[in-house]
């Protein structure tokens, strides 16, 4: 199957809402009068952002998810995306070592071993349940992919997302105000727990599990919250690297500080022991849950919001104006925090 066999039979599908969709040098685009266009990319590498073993549906579901949870955080409308896929693709029967590589690599830096590693997941069958995944998100979110690149190589899936805000109305980081509240979304930590269980690193069984495995592989954005936040949050930010990480770009960018009290957080409270579930909360990654500010008079409205949403919002902290983050345990002492959130570089 050629590149271009691949593009038409898996990645092109109807783009009413774009003047050219898939299959020249470019899409066209018009955007909305009024209204400016919110732009984020994100990369998901094998080996690094997902096990090279994931299910080619629920991968599909996590590349587009983790790019709308961005646009959530900034309370824009998502309409459209292009897909970048670097595939260690093999014909059948095909041996790895024969795959052609537009760019050898050196002998014995591990690369071509991963490759070769993470070949039987890639085939017909792989690429149409991954589009499966992929489509299913972007048709419950209104979301038209209009273009991408696609190359053979080491596992490598990223999406570029594009939505609308009203001029003006965006969610940003910038904007947290001292005597805000701190609210989340959802359970925070269960994505790490899943990943934790997962490396075997830590053994919990279930229901519990099965919640936490598919916050781990299908994260659900929150793109209706970030919506509804406009004109009511100060500040906000999607949790992908923990939310004591997070919540400190909201700080860092707003020239503020913020007190935590971890009991408020919103664990898994069930299977697991309450401090690995705290810690879990504090500092896991992947809960591409929304963390945001708003005032104290918006208490009400949020609460209802929550019930209408049909996910809990709670308030776990203020903001303050003395810098940094102290998280405090149930006797009001200060914790440590074991790590600050994922770090690729660190
Ligand atoms: P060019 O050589 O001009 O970069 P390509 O051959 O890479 O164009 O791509 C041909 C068309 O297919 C373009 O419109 C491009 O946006 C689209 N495309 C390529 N890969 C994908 C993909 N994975 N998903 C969606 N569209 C894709
Ligand atoms: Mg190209």
């Amino acid at each position: 199957m050629s590149e271009f066999d691949l593009i038409r039979k898996y990645f092109t599908r109807p783009t009413p809402s774009a003047e050219l969709g898939v299959g020249d040098d470019a899409a066209l685009l018009k955007i909305t009068e009024g209204k400016v266009l919110a732009i984020s990319t994100d990369m998901l590498v094998s080996g690094t952002h997902f096990l090279p073993n994931a299910d080619a549906f629920q991968l599909g579901h996590k590349t587009l998810a983790v790019n709308l949870s961005d646009l959530a955080a900034m309370g824009a409308v998502p309409r459209w995306a292009t897909l970048s896929l670097s595939l260690p693709f093999a014909q059948s029967g095909e041996a790895c070592s024969e795959l052609p590589h537009p760019n050898p690599l050196p002998e014995g830096d591990g690369t071509n071993e991963a490759l070769c590693a993470s070949k039987p997941t890639i085939d017909e069958e792989w690429l149409r349940r991954f589009s499966e995944g992929f489509f299913a998100l972007a048709d419950d979110n209104g979301v038209e992919l209009i273009g991408g690149d696609t190359t053979r190589g080491p596992l490598n899936l990223c999406v570029t997302i594009m939505g609308e805000v009203p001029r003006g109305k965006a969610l940003r980081r910038d904007g947290a105000k001292v005597g805000d509240d701190i609210w989340v979304s959802g359970k925070l930590g269960q994505a790490a727990l899943g990943l934790a269980n997962l490396q075997g690193k830590f053994k919990f069984y279930g229901e519990v599990r099965d919640e936490c495995l598919k916050a781990l592989h299908q994260p659900q954005p929150r793109v209706s919250l970030g919506l509804a936040l406009r004109g009511i949050a100060n500040s906000a930010i999607d949790i992908s690297d923990g939310l004591h990480a997070d919540l400190g770009h909201i700080l860092e960018c707003s020239h503020v500080g913020a007190e935590i009290e971890v009991e408020a957080l919103p664990i898994v409270d069930d299977g697991v022991e309450k401090d690995v579930a705290q810690q879990c909360a504090l500092a896991g990654g992947d809960d591409y849950e929304l963390c945001f500010t708003a005032p104290e008079n918006q208490r009400d409205v949020l609460m209802a919001l929550a019930e209408q949403l049909k996910f809990p919002l709670t308030r776990i902290g203020h903001i303050k104006a003395e810098l940094g983050c102290v998280v405090r345990d149930g006797e009001g002492k200060e914790m440590q925090i074991e790590k600050g959130g994922y770090d690729h570089f660190a």
